[in-house]
């Protein structure tokens, strides 16, 4: 691709959880550099240094210290935004930002599910971005438009269940997840409720990755998505787990095949981003581990920079057809670096 001037990223939540690793991720970008950063009224005005709890075990970026923090709402200074806002907020700080004229790459659940709106993993559906003129259209937007990125828990599934489905033909899946407490965001779950516990309830999640699955698998046919038909059954647990979110997994497929023939189908996936290479796309999207105890959160969930699924134990089970674990970094694969693919993508793409 030849090289072109940095775009200019405004980023919407950039003193939360997924803000901060999209400013990790964006240091020293070839595409994209960090102009501009949003959050709430308690930061406004402030200095990012001086208002960001910052977690992650790396220093702040320098470029991104003084940066004064604006509130969610256009203009800022920059070419495109990334949103990363609770969803009840992002709803309409993302809608104007399209109505002004920002490409919005978005990591909440508001517009997932919207008929107009890309949900997007590059390795598996980077052609549901021909959705964008059709929401162009329909939201009366000039240059702005929205795509979005899958909950946490939907990317690492929907990552083995692509091989799967081009494969063999997908029926059926049940899936339990264990889920690292930094998915809840900053403070995210009490230390009270979660040391020493399991929490069964994630509000909202279950009903998420129930459907994020079958629209991204579905078929862009026009301006729509027909959703593919399997079913999922999800059961969402938080675990004392920093980061990682691993997920116990059972498919039924719609022809026969082998614990081998699964496993290399998984093991040979790749997609549009390896093919262009993106900077951010792992070169192994999915990783398949023969060790009887892997994958596990702090041995596996940092593979390829956190940007790969890491699937083990794969074997017959005796109600469906097999029976996995796999393990995807929340805040990597699951939020900022599948945003910033997402926006890779786009470049690549020429979309912007
Ligand atoms: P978080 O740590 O709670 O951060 C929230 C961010 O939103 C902060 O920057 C906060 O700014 C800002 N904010 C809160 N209320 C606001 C308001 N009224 N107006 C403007 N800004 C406001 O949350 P997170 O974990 O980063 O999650 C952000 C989004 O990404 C959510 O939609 C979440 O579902 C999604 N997501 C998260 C993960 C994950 O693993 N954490 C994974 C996938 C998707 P202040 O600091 O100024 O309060």
């Amino acid at each position: 691709m030849k090289k072109q001037a940095k775009r200019r990223v405004g980023i919407l939540g950039a003193t939360g959880t997924v803000g901060q690793r999209l400013i990790h991720m964006m240091r020293n970008h070839p595409y994209f550099e960090v102009t501009a950063l949003a959050a709430s009224g308690r930061s406004e005005g402030k200095a990012f240094i001086d208002v960001c709890n910052w977690k992650l075990p790396f220093e702040i970026p320098d470029a991104a210290k003084a940066i004064k923090v604006y509130g969610c709402k256009p203009p800022l200074d920059c070419d495109l935004v990334f949103a990363s806002l609770p969803s009840d907020i992002a709803s309409s700080a993302e809608a104007a930002f399209a109505a002004a004229g920002y490409p919005v790459i978005s990591n909440s659940s508001a517009f997932r599910m919207a008929e107009d709106v890309p949900l997007i993993i590059p390795e598996i559906n980077p052609d549901h971005l021909d959705l964008i003129p059709a929401q162009k259209k329909n939201r009366g937007y000039s240059s702005g438009f929205m795509i979005t990125n899958p909950n946490c828990t939907t990317i690492g599934l929907a990552m083995a269940l692509a091989p799967l489905q081009r494969r063999f033909g997908l029926e059926a899946v049940m899936m339990t997840s264990m889920q690292a407490i930094s998915g809840a965001g900053y403070p995210g779950v009490a230390s009270m409720d979660i040391i020493d516990n399991v929490m069964p309830f994630i509000g909202g999640e279950e009903e998420k990755v129930e459907v994020e699955p079958q629209k991204i698998l579905g078929i862009l046919s026009g301006a729509k998505i027909e959703a593919a038909p399997f079913k999922v059954s999800a059961q969402c647990n938080r675990v004392p787990v920093q980061d990682g979110h691993l997920e116990s997994v059972r498919v039924k497929l719609s022809s026969k095949a082998t614990v081998d023939d699964v496993a290399d189908a998984l093991a040979t996936f790749t997609g549009l981003p390896q093919e262009l290479e993106l900077p951010t796309a792992p070169s192994r999207p999915v990783i398949v581990r023969a060790e009887k105890d892997r994958p596990q959160p702090r041995l596996d969930r940092d593979a390829e920079n956190g940007m790969a699924t890491v699937v083990g134990r794969i074997s017959k089970d005796t109600i469906f057809d097999f029976k996995f674990t796999l393990i995807s970094h929340n805040t990597i694969r699951g939020a900022a670096g599948a945003a910033l693919l997402n926006a890779e993508l786009l470049v690549a793409r020429e979309v912007i």
